[in-house]
């Protein structure tokens, strides 16, 4: 599979760019850096956008999408998230205030997006792609993913503290190529971490232990205005002697 990593910081700021995964060049998971990043026919070709939680730095450029491909747009983009994470959209985003019903745009019946609420557990199709959706724990309900083709898989912990559910799922993965795993703030901030339910790199190399696989492994949500400060601390984790790898770092992998 190929990804292209759109954006994967804790926020926006100058040279920071919020979460937001392309697979194969049509599936997404986040929406928080669409059109800084992509072509408008680029953007064209996403046909699925898989949210790991509702907030506003995973889904912030959606309401823009809509706005740029509105006359372009053939067949209305399929967004998949927990119940609470499209409660949340359409109660708090495509609310007619904040920013039009877009799911009821041109008009009734052809609008520009369809909702589709995924389970943990459950597997889904989209652009060559397996989705499996992972319950972890962060400070609204959020999931990470297992992405998966014919050969390999990768775990995405979405924004997540300490949890058993990743590694246990990468554990039992086939042909495991690599976890991207939140890393968002200096081991300073251990105190914010725990508050906001986001890892330090001293909680990241408690939670390796948990992974058996010799894979990849990259840190990714790192907060604006700290990304030197937790390049030095990521590169100082080891698995299976191999460094641990800043995501920012790559714009496209291949795995
Ligand atoms: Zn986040
Ligand atoms: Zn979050």
């Amino acid at each position: 599979m190929k990804l292209r990593v759109l954006g994967c910081d804790g926020g926006r700021g100058l040279g920071y760019n919020s979460t937001c995964l392309l697979f194969n060049d049509q599936v997404l998971i986040d929406a928080g850096t669409i059109q800084s990043q992509l072509t408008l026919d680029e953007a064209l070709k996403i046909t699925d956008i898989f949210f790991t939680h509702s907030h506003l730095d995973h889904l912030v450029d959606l309401p823009f999408l809509f706005d740029a491909t509105f006359e372009a747009r053939k067949q209305p983009l399929r967004l998949h998230g927990s119940q609470h994470t499209i409660d949340a959209l359409m109660k708090h985003i495509f609310n007619d205030t904040i920013w039009p019903n877009f799911s009821v745009l041109p008009k009734e019946g052809k609008g520009q997006f369809t909702t589709h609420v995924i389970k943990a557990g459950e597997t889904y199709k989209a652009g060559g792609v397996e989705l499996t959706p992972i319950e972890v724990d962060h400070t609204v309900p959020t999931v990470g993913f297992k992405i998966e083709d014919e050969n390999g898989s990768i775990v995405f912990s979405g924004d997540t503290g300490p949890v058993d559910s990743i590694w246990e799922v990468a554990n039992e993965a086939e042909n495991l190529e690599a976890v991207i795993v939140d890393l968002s703030f200096p081991v300073s901030e251990q105190g914010i971490a725990n508050l906001s339910k986001h890892m330090t790199a001293s909680d990241v190399e408690k939670e390796l232990k948990k992974l058996e696989k010799d894979c990849d492994v990259y840190a990714f949500h790192y907060k604006v205005g700290m990304a030197s400060t937790l390049e030095g601390q990521t590169k100082r984790l080891k698995h299976f002697g191999k460094e641990i790898k800043s995501l920012r770092n790559y714009k496209e992998l291949i795995l």
